[in-house]
């Protein structure tokens, strides 16, 4: 895909339990806003499969799936998306959950992505972002969140290798929101930095 072509997007970036999820289901539910999961799409993948394996072997000990794999698997969903018309790159503004989740794969995304902002969902309370990884584990079945070593793993990742693929980007790009709150007060932030990037973006 050409440069001119790259996707317009914006990054829901934070820690795991942050809430990017809940956010972006919501703002893709606006028109205008197209909402994808990279956590959605390898969970969608039959587990038998060969890529569900690899999937399964690193998310259960709270690990990532390496990141050409990882990167293969998003390009060839989203394009799917697109020639489904689920997502409309010319009028859509995409909204990336859990993707790029380290600084190569915010390298290799340069050639499909343009990013427009960085939402980062930050908390000075940990606790809270425990609680709420273990009640979706119960409530969602994730293998994932269900055991604590599992839990401090995906958070000790977060720290190494995640969030170091913020420099890849400049930094007034980053938009910092706090995610502490509930799900319509942290909407009411997000939203007051995305709306004005859309109307510039696909009305002006
Ligand atoms: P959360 O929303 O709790 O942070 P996700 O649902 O996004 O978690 O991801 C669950 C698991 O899927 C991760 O722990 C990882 O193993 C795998 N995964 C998701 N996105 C990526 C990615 N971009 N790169 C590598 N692995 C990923």
């Amino acid at each position: 895909m050409g440069n001119s072509k790259r996707f317009k997007t914006i990054l829901l970036f934070g820690a795991p339990g942050v809430g990017k999820g809940t956010q972006g289901k919501v703002i893709g539910a606006i028109p205008g806003f197209y909402h994808n999961s990279c956590g959605d799409i390898f969970r969608q993948v039959d587990l038998h499969s060969d890529l569900g394996k690899i999937f399964y072997e690193y998310s259960s000990r709270g690990e990532l799936v390496p990141d050409d794999v990882t990167v293969q698997m998003w390009h060839q969903a989203i394009s799917a998306h697109v020639v489904l018309s689920h997502y409309r790159p010319s009028s859509d503004l995409l909204v990336l959950d859990g993707i790029p989740r380290t600084r190569k794969q915010a390298e290799i995304m340069e050639d499909y992505i343009e990013v427009l902002k960085i939402v980062h969902l930050t908390s000075d309370d940990p606790e809270a972002i425990f609680d709420r990884l273990y009640r979706r584990a119960s409530k969602e079945g994730r293998h994932d969140d269900a055991h604590e070593q599992v839990i401090k793993r995906r958070w000790s990742v977060y720290e190494q290798e995640t969030r170091p693929a913020l420099d890849h980007y400049p930094e007034d790009l980053l938009e910092p929101v706090n995610a502490i709150g509930g799900p319509a007060q942290v909407l009411a932030q997000v939203l007051t930095i995305l709306a004005p990037i859309h109307n510039n973006q696909f009305e002006g």
